[in-house]
């Protein structure tokens, strides 16, 4: 039989099927192989024994959480207290979109703004939005439905950028549960292992606490440079094909950079990702 891993516990994997719901262990043989099943697996099980026999072939994981076969990353944005920070957010997009994960932009708190400070984040919105993106805001609960049916979505943003009112906001009944689950990691005397996906508009989310924490581990200045949307997208007007965007001739993005159609936010973080990738290299 077939199925999604939707919850692991230890050594326990819990297998949804179109009908049912099982527990299963993993082969010994993953474990010869090195290999763990991770929740978001697809997998072929024995339902005789419940045995996993099979992981089939992943699109992505990520290692925390782990997570398999993730097809969007919502990123929870704070616009005001704490205020936007478009580098940690121009960061998460990157890295995000480098592990070859869609990412979303969610901002929050937009009814903290005054006026003049709510024209200002409209612009950023805006620019997201014509270079890309899929933007939302937590201000409606149905702007979530269609967004999140039949995929499987990673929640991430920084602490206060406002994760566990959205979470209410879906469906109070989730934010209880993970409320728990967090509350017992961090206890931190039971170091079982605990991730699980929840059913939301029929698609799954899984939360990620500490997800902020990540960096450009492996990534090269060309991971950087082909994983920023707008940047990605104006290679090909450069006069050099493996341009930087720095110091070169004929470069469309410094060009549309001092045109304003690129804004300096993004170009500044561009050039310092790839100063900070430059420098960690092995
Ligand atoms: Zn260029």
């Amino acid at each position: 039989m077939e199925g999604l891993i939707i919850k692991n516990i230890s050594n326990d994997y819990t297998v949804k099927t179109n009908n049912d719901i099982y527990v299963c262990k993993a082969r010994g043989k993953f474990k010869k192989d090195k290999i763990t099943p991770l929740v978001g697996d697809y997998v072929t099980f024995d339902e005789e024994n419940n045995y996993i026999m099979k992981i089939h072939k992943r699109k992505n994981y990520l290692i925390r959480p782990s997570v398999a076969n993730i097809d969007q990353a919502l990123v929870v944005t704070s616009v005001k207290s704490p205020n936007l920070d478009t580098n940690l957010l121009d960061k998460l997009l990157t890295i995000i979109s480098y592990n070859n994960i869609e990412p979303i932009i969610c901002f929050t708190k937009l009814d903290l703004l005054s006026p003049n400070e709510k024209k200002e984040i409209d612009n950023y919105i805006k620019y997201y939005k014509k270079i890309g993106y899929i933007v939302v805001t937590n201000s409606n609960k149905d702007n979530f439905k269609d967004l999140f049916k039949n995929k499987i979505t990673v929640l991430t943003g920084q602490s206060g950028a406002g994760k566990s009112s959205l979470l209410n906001l879906l469906n109070p009944n989730l934010q209880l549960k993970t409320n728990e689950i967090s509350k017992s990691l961090n206890r931190g005397k039971h170091t079982t292992r605990h991730t699980e996906l929840y059913e939301l508009f029929n698609g799954f989310i899984v939360d990620t606490p500490g997800f902020s924490n990540v960096d450009f581990h492996n990534m090269s200045k060309y991971d950087i440079r082909d994983n920023m949307k707008e940047i990605f997208t104006n290679l090909h007007n450069c006069k050099y094909r493996d341009c930087m965007h720095i110091k070169e001739d004929g470069c469309a993005v410094k060009e549309k950079v001092n045109t304003g159609e690129i804004i300096l936010s993004r170009y500044n973080n561009y050039k310092q990702f790839i100063s900070i990738t430059e420098k960690t290299k092995k």
